[in-house]
């Protein structure tokens, strides 16, 4: 009993794709698609899949929510204060470059404080803006993991020049998110390597800097 997540870096950006599964009912869900579907989709149907999350609109983690979302026949879940992200084709030559397709309407809207139940699973949703208006993470206290997205990395933190970005909102994030969680949880980031909050608390030189 327990929970299986593989972390499945996509495209040229390596965003993390994670797919969290309840081992006890087989269910799961799929976050952050935004590129080699196939590959996310050869891990995935290993399980019954329920849906699909994503933690912000930006181009590179939504765009094969599509394709995902339609192979698995599952709702997609977004805060709505990202819907102009996926809606305004904002990064045109990038989206080819990356192999993006259109993404979909969300199905659901993340809501703060919302629960997601895969199988025994509990994921919390915590609205964290900053990068983007809407972004989520989503935290899963009994297995003391946090999925991120590109709030905060090993070492740095997640950029606030991009369309959407507020440097004001990610302070209070940050803090937030420094303030609630212990320091054994283990960050699954938006890109690159996992971290912990209590490593980042210790060594995070944007952390240091005054910000929390
Ligand atoms: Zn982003
Ligand atoms: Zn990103």
């Amino acid at each position: 009993m327990g929970m299986v997540i593989e972390v499945i870096p996509v495209g040229p950006l390596a965003v993390n794709c994670s797919v969290v599964a309840d081992d006890r009912t087989g269910k799961a869900i799929v976050i952050d698609p935004g590129a080699d579907a196939q590959k996310i989709i050869e891990v995935a149907k290993e399980f019954e899949v329920i849906g699909v999350l994503n933690t912000h609109g930006h181009i590179d983690h939504v765009g094969q929510v599509k394709t995902v979302k339609e192979y698995f026949n599952v709702p997609f879940y977004l805060h709505k204060e990202d819907l102009y992200l996926i809606e305004d084709e904002i990064w045109e030559g990038f989206s080819r470059y990356i192999g993006a397709v259109p993404c979909p309407p969300p199905d659901e809207y993340l809501e703060e404080g919302m629960e997601i139940s895969v199988g025994d699973l509990k994921l919390r949703v915590l609205h964290t803006p900053g990068h983007t208006p809407g972004l989520c993470c989503f935290y899963i206290e009994d297995e003391n993991i946090l999925i991120a997205g590109d709030l905060l990395f090993k070492g740095s933190i997640g950029r606030t020049d991009l369309p959407g970005g507020n440097p004001e909102e990610m302070k209070a994030s940050l803090k937030r998110v420094f303030t609630e969680l212990p320091d054994e949880t283990i960050v699954i980031c938006g890109h690159y390597e996992e971290t912990t909050i209590g490593h980042e608390r210790k060594f995070n030189p944007y952390l240091h800097g005054g910000l929390v």
